[in-house]
């Protein structure tokens, strides 16, 4: 029952592009069929069926374009022009009735044909649209589906509405749908060395602060016993209101590249480490000849032995951050803190590193006492990376100006060059492991990008805060915090 009226409701056969010729041709002949017999046997009032065909044919025609477009339209058309023409002729008009009738005729042959150009040619361009549009969706479901990343796509509640094959086997299982993101880990897993829980998950986040949230990693442990890093980003979809309507993420595996990268960290910590013994001998058999050659007054000798003790000190340098770099990324990092005055190692620092730079003006601010609880030695490595980069990185400049002062609860130190100075979106990036400012300009100075990113993280692991404010070509100035002991 419900099939006959699905295939006779013209409404639920929107989209439907298989058009009857039969039903409109059947019913409209039956319809003529049943008017006669009406209005001849039964009323006996063959002249009075006009004006009731005309009600019952605009009604067909109106029903059959719309069912069954142009043509299911004209097919009624046609047949109802033909029974009128029909009635004209069994009903013997003649004279001024005769040409009335045809002229009536005539002109409703040419209103229904309009009738049934127009609601056809609309009901045809609606079933087009509908068709191109779950084409459309077809479609895209079949690029996502093979997507070579894993997609997961949640309602605004952060429900799953779908995912992709690849997700399921990314996540070693079918993922369901009807979850509710955030509610708890969609996967077993870890998130920045803890337990994953549900509210860490990327598109909750992303819902919870209605903005993309990138570049996120998860251990997953699947259920094969796989462990993979699983690295996710996830954004809201907004509609043209700017409401937001849904939630996509995207994941990819990025084990083989992270365990890559663990090898390429194993090896650079285990080449540094070979390397610290064989470099702390050279730098002693080179003091040891320095020392011959100045005795011996040898100039020659004394000349080269002072350029290999300054190479030495490099690559003892270079080799000292890769192990501290190493140390970090295995957060082996410990600090031995004692009490000390900083204004203090301020100035023994800057005196050091005057004679790097007899071209420099090294101005120095800050009288006042300024006690920190700290690592002597990683707050001397800070400042004097800092130092040194204002000297390198300002080539055809003088003056560096360095203050330390206090800032509320913080010592404040601030290293200031009016060198090169870097781009705004450079700002944050320069701090990053292996960083360098990437132009023309910056390609002319030697590193490795490694100091700040050090630096940066000494200051954090004391509950400080580094930064840099800066404009292009006209300088840089560094600044980093540290808490005052609180008796300072
Ligand atoms: P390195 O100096 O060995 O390259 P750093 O981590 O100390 O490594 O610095 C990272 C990058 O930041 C540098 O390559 C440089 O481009 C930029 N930089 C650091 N200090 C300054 C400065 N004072 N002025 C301009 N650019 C700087």
């Amino acid at each position: 029952m419900s099939s006959l009226l699905g295939y006779l409701n013209p409404i639920s056969r929107l989209g439907n592009r298989r058009y009857s010729r039969a039903l409109p041709f059947l019913v409209a002949i039956g319809a003529c069929v049943l008017l006669e017999l009406a209005f001849t046997v039964l009323l006996h009032n063959p002249e009075a069926v006009g004006i009731f065909a005309i009600f019952v044919f605009v009604s067909l025609i109106i029903y059959f374009s719309f069912r069954d477009g142009v043509a299911g339209g004209a097919i009624v058309t046609g047949i109802t022009i033909s029974y009128y023409f029909y009635i004209i002729y069994s009903r013997h008009y003649v004279g001024e009735q005769l040409s009335s009738g045809v002229q009536t005729t005539l002109i409703l042959a040419l209103l229904y044909l309009f009738l049934s150009g127009v609601i056809g040619g609309l009901k045809q361009k609606i079933d087009f649209l509908i068709e191109r549009e779950a084409d459309g969706r077809q479609r895209l479901q079949a690029i996502v589906q093979q997507l070579p990343v894993g997609v997961i796509v949640t309602d605004k509640d952060g429900v799953i509405q779908m995912a992709n094959k690849r997700a399921d086997l990314l996540l070693g299982t079918p993922v369901e749908i009807g979850f509710k993101m955030g509610s708890k880990a969609l996967a077993e897993g870890e998130y920045e060395g803890r337990p994953m829980n549900g509210s860490e998950s990327v598109v909750a986040r992303a819902l919870a602060a209605n903005k993309t949230v990138g570049d996120v990693e998860y251990i997953v442990n699947r259920p094969d016993g796989k462990k993979v890093h699983l690295l996710a980003n996830a954004s809201v979809i907004q509609n043209y209101e700017g409401k937001t309507i849904a939630a996509a993420a995207i994941f990819s595996d990025v084990t083989a590249h992270r365990e890559m990268e663990q090898r390429k960290d194993d090896f650079v910590n285990m080449a540094s480490h070979e390397l610290k013994t064989p470099i702390t001998s050279m730098k002693l058999y080179v003091e040891i000849l320095l020392e011959q050659a100045r005795q011996l007054k040898d100039e020659k000798v004394s000349k080269v032995a002072v350029s290999i003790a300054y190479q030495t000190d490099r690559l003892q340098k270079l080799v000292s951050d890769l192990l501290d770099v190493s140390r970090l990324q295995t957060g082996k990092m410990s600090f031995s803190k004692e009490i000390f005055r900083l204004d203090t190692l301020m100035v023994t620092t800057i005196n050091e590193l005057k004679h790097l730079a007899d071209d420099k003006k090294i101005v120095y601010t800050g009288k006042l006492p300024l006690t920190v609880y700290a690592d002597k030695l990683r707050i001397y490595q800070v400042i004097t990376n800092l130092i040194t980069n204002a000297i390198k990185y300002s080539p055809d400049t003088q003056l560096i100006n360095i203050s330390a002062r206090r800032s509320g609860q913080y010592a404040l130190v601030s290293v200031q060059d009016f060198g090169i100075g870097i781009e705004p979106s450079q700002k944050t990036k320069i701090f990053e492991r292996l960083y360098q400012v990437n132009d023309d300009r910056g390609k002319t100075f030697p590193g490795f990008g490694m100091g700040l990113y050090i630096s940066k993280a000494i200051i954090q692991r004391h509950r400080g805060r580094i930064w840099v404010e800066s404009e292009v070509g006209k300088g840089s100035t560094f600044c980093f915090t540290l808490p005052l002991r609180s008796k300072a």
